[in-house]
């Protein structure tokens, strides 16, 4: 059984050292402490995230979030209003949710406070807010993800046992874009565990249906293990015994796959299926701030998906990473940086990288209105 306590807290909402590459995600914030969901390759299992054991035992709901983060977000001078992904280390549409509804609260604070938000979840009781996340959606910005891994229902049940089926979790996607347009979907396909996701039937079967239900993206990634690989290692053996070698030869002990050429397979499986499919696999970047920010973000977004391209190729990727993490957390516009001659001076910002800076800023600095970017 289910334990839910009420505790008192410090931290209701986080701001990121960098801002995320994958979702361009700045804040998170966690309405709740452990997750219900019980997936079994749930990497919040791992030490590094100091979560106990009781981590899909026993769920902490925090006490008073709406007030707590009302009075962050309006005496935080250092934040500004940029992306907050609700949950993280847990699935903020857990069933407690239902009772409790701490996500919805603060949800309503992001929306008075006009931050955007970003929300990943397997759970379809996200429909019952579907209502306030419009108004987030059309005040500031909202995209929904669902984790969508197989479509076969015996494994992803097996994997994600609290979790809704892949066939709600597609149906509340059409559901979403058709109703609510003006959210941007996509699915999470990750991560694409290895031996039972990563046929060419199960990822075009995602695929396919991605795009029926016209999802704005997918992002992707195979299966890390780490401290939870052991526990992992137990269910697998529980239900598929002949699996556990392939894993642990595939592994090696390691976090990742050691055979490269499997993770470039698989990259180029689903990035052909994206291409086949028209299902873009990097979000596009909507959530563009009208001050300071704006060109340092759209500028960003291009090297963050030029890094992307390279990691996919197993290319050299870090110049770019590291320059667009440094670029986000500037305190003034990359155009009165270059006018001062000075664009030396953001670190990674060098040689070939620095020409296409320049050239970026000139094309962003042109334009009068967002919209021409977005088409
Ligand atoms: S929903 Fe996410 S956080 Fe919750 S158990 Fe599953 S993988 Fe872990």
């Amino acid at each position: 059984m289910m334990n839910y306590v009420i505790k008192d807290f410090k931290t209701i909402i986080n701001k990121m050292k960098y801002i995320d590459l994958w979702w361009y995600i700045r804040y998170t914030c966690n309405p709740y402490q452990n997750c219900e969901h019980q997936c079994i390759y749930c990497d919040a299992r791992s030490e590094r995230y100091h979560i106990s054991e009781e981590f899909d035992q026993t769920i902490i709901v925090k006490n008073n979030v709406k007030e707590q983060l009302d009075r962050r977000l309006s005496k935080a001078r250092t934040f500004l209003p940029d992306v907050v992904a609700l949950g993280g280390v847990n699935d903020s549409y857990m069933p407690a949710e239902e009772t409790y509804k701490n996500t919805k609260q603060v949800l309503e604070v992001l929306l008075k406070h006009q931050y955007p938000v970003s929300i990943s979840t397997k759970s379809t009781l996200v429909l019952r807010d579907l209502e306030l996340l419009n108004r987030i959606a059309e005040e500031a910005w909202c995209a929904i993800a669902f984790t969508i891994t197989s479509a076969d229902e015996e494994v992803s049940s097996f994997l994600e046992p609290r979790a809704a089926s892949s066939e709600q979790r597609f149906l509340a996607l059409e559901k979403i874009k058709q109703e609510y347009p003006k959210i941007q979907t996509a699915i999470n396909l990750m991560p694409i565990v290895p031996f039972l996701e990563d046929t060419e039937e199960n990822l075009e079967a995602i695929l396919r249906t991605a795009h029926e239900v016209r999802v704005d993206n997918i992002t992707f990634a195979g299966l890390t293990l780490r401290d939870q690989a052991a526990y992992f290692y137990q269910r697998i053996k529980q239900k598929y015994p002949a699996l556990v070698e392939k894993f642990q030869a595939l592994y090696q002990g390691q976090y990742i796959p050691q055979d490269k050429r499997y993770l470039l397979d698989l990259n180029e499986k689903v990035v052909r299926l994206c291409k086949k499919y028209s299902v873009p696999y990097r979000i596009k970047r909507r959530f563009i701030p009208s001050d300071f920010r704006r060109v340092n973000y759209l500028v960003a977004q291009h090297l963050a998906d030029e890094a992307y391209e390279r990691q996919l190729a197993g290319k050299y990727h870090q110049g770019y990473l590291w320059a667009c993490n440094h670029i986000h957390n500037l305190s003034e516009s990359l155009v009165t940086i270059a006018e001062r001659g000075a664009l030396e001076t953001v670190q990674n910002v060098k040689g070939k990288i620095k020409e296409d800076v320049e050239r970026l800023i000139k094309k962003y600095n042109k334009r009068k209105t967002l919209e021409s970017y977005f088409g």
